[in-house]
């Protein structure tokens, strides 16, 4: 444009126009994107393991103790703080203090949104007006000179995603309030420019490069200019975004999570900005991920760091450490941009990442204890066990329940002629199609079992379409019935596209083959394989020590009266696998030579 007003200048305008008349968040290019994501309380889990899990998060994160979590803001505050010290990270002299309030936060006003629970919601107000007494005129938000010097933007981060969720989605209007404050507050500590932050140990720490986006979901709240300012001050352009969106691979040597982290910065900056050059650079990254540095569970990132792709050090990892996924953080960065990445191009092989990630990464990690001690490290190596961090209240303390809470928005999401199902879950969503209230219940054994029954229940006849993710891993494409016939299905994008006129009673169902398959650890080595059937990463539990290869993947047999439990055929010595997920104390090996 040639009046001195710049396209990001317009673009930025005309959202906060559509926001000031009432548009959802980021609706603006979002509205053209084939797929979109639906509120957390339109779809409710019913069942299945990511149901248990869930349940147990949400009751786990809503007894802790307000007094304990507020401790180190009011003694900052100088006011009375009661409760025991949390410990670990979170102490005033910890590792990075008062760190993920705003995270235990955020991830209890989601759950709070999609199961109505009242408790939540009032202790997402509880927190917010706690932590509000302690800001005092200079708003100070940071709980010690730890928080200040090492972390202020890594918290101010979390912050601004607490204050924000318990805003939108638990209608706490003091937190709304906050949200300028809390960053008036940071202003003496963060930096005008942003940074890389390059290896895990190279200082300086504080990853600038992972606040545009939560810094554009507040402009987007407050229309405050100083918001969008700084989010383009912190977006990393020249070191990762442009090298990626020119299909550079940049990823090697670099910090994991926070670069991950940063590529959902880089999906909000497209969508806030109109700039496609962020949709290249978060599918290329995505695509490096997936190709050169994953392992079988969809984690990456051994000592959280990426690795150089084609010399065999993923292989070399599983000797040479036990920290090789950061797992909460990391899947709930992997989980974030698959579902940006979802949304822009309605790709389902994002899907099949997401699921991956989630069945073997975020589900698979040991439950954390009432008082702090949480998973952290995922080992992949031989003869392994799941631990805790040694350090009490760790970074993944906060990412666990917000990408738990995160289940809901992967299920479903919204097409421009239906709905498409991502994920394969127990379930339930309600939408509105077209002037009728239609409810989609989901029932399923899945990633057990081998079919999908999907009931359909709608206040009129609706035409719409139903997509559902066909994995990459499936053989063939599933055999489809609606109501007991079957029927022709449009492949595209990855998806089975069932289009007709739904009315209540319809039901569709859909069958899979689950077969074993075995995926190598790296380019260089071929012959050490993870065993995967459908979407689960399958580990030998207990296994014999010395012992260099897995079982043949053909001679397993369903072993027990627990569905999903495989053991090797009689005559051999008894070798037991499970999914990754089933493991509790007992040891496991999940790479190991072909069998
Ligand atoms: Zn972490």
């Amino acid at each position: 444009m040639d009046d001195g007003i710049t396209r990001r200048d317009f673009l930025a305008g005309a959202a906060a126009v559509a926001l000031a008349s009432g548009e959802r968040a980021s609706a603006l290019s979002a509205a053209s994107d084939p797929l979109a994501e639906f509120d957390y309380g339109a779809v409710e889990l019913t069942g299945g393991p990511l149901k248990r899990q869930y349940d147990r998060i949400h009751a786990a994160y809503l007894a802790l103790d307000n007094d304990r979590l507020l401790k180190v803001y009011r003694e900052r505050a100088g006011l009375p703080a009661p409760g025991k010290p949390m410990g670990g990270w979170y102490d005033r002299d910890g590792f990075v203090p008062g760190h993920s309030l705003g995270q235990y936060i955020s991830g209890l006003a989601r759950i709070g949104r999609t199961t109505g629970d009242a408790a939540c919601k009032s202790k997402v107000a509880a927190l917010v007006e706690g932590f509000a007494a302690t800001l005092g005129p200079k708003n100070q938000c940071f709980a010690g000179p730890n928080a200040e010097n090492l972390w202020p933007c890594y918290i101010l981060d979390k912050h601004l995603a607490g204050l924000i969720d318990a805003h939108q989605l638990c209608g706490v209007e003091q937190a709304r309030a906050l949200v300028p404050r809390v960053f008036r507050g940071a202003l003496p500590y963060i930096p005008e420019c942003g940074h890389d932050r390059i290896g895990k140990k190279n200082p300086p720490y504080d990853e600038t490069y992972v606040l545009p986006e939560s810094l554009f979901l507040a402009y987007e709240l407050t229309h405050d200019r100083a918001f969008y300012d700084r989010a383009l001050a912190y977006l990393l352009d020249r070191e990762f975004f442009d090298p990626l969106a020119a299909g550079d691979d940049v990823l090697p040597g670099r910090h994991a999570y926070s670069h991950v982290i940063a590529l959902s910065s880089a999906g909000k900056a497209r969508l806030v900005l109109g700039d496609e050059k962020y949709l290249r650079a978060i599918e290329n990254a995505a695509h490096l991920l997936q190709s050169t540095q994953q392992f079988a569970t969809g984690g990456w990132g051994p000592n959280e760091t990426f690795i150089e792709p084609h010399k065999g050090q993923l292989y070399e990892s599983l000797q040479t450490t036990n920290d090789h996924f950061e797992t909460p953080c990391g899947s709930y960065a992997a989980i974030k941009l698959a579902r940006y990445l979802l949304c822009a191009t309605g790709d389902a092989r994002y899907g099949d990442r997401l699921e991956r990630v989630v069945f073997n990464g975020i589900l698979a990690v040991k439950e954390p204890d009432a008082d702090g001690d949480y998973p952290y490290y995922s080992t992949y190596g031989a003869g392994a066990h799941k631990v805790f961090y040694p350090k009490k209240w760790p970074c993944c303390s906060g990412t666990l329940v917000e990408g738990v809470a995160d289940y809901l928005k992967s299920i479903y999401f919204r097409a421009h002629d239906g709905v498409a199902v991502i994920f394969y879950a127990p379930s339930r969503l309600t939408w509105t199609e077209r002037g009728a209230a239609v409810t989609l219940t989901q029932e399923t054994e899945y990633p057990l079992g081998e079919s999908v029954t999907l009931r359909v229940t709608s206040t009129a006849p609706a035409d719409f379409a139903l997509r559902l993710r066909v994995p990459a891993w499936m053989s063939a494409t599933p055999q489809l019935r609606v109501n007991g016939k079957p029927v022709h299905a449009d492949l595209q994008q990855g998806f089975a596209i069932v289009r007709r006129r739904w009315a209540s009673g319809d039901v569709l169902i859909s069958e899979f083959r689950l077969q074993f398959r075995t995926e190598a650890i790296d380019d260089l080595h071929p012959e050490t394989v993870a065993l995967l059937r459908g979407p689960l990463v399958y580990v030998e539990t207990n296994p014999a020590g010395g012992e260099a290869a897995h079982a043949n993947p053909e001679a397993l047999r369903p072993a027990s009266e627990t569905p999903g439990i495989f053991s090797s055929p009689a005559g051999s010595r008894a070798r037991t696998y499970a999914p990754f997920y089933f493991v509790r104390d007992e040891a496991y090996t999940m790479y190991a030579q072909h069998g």
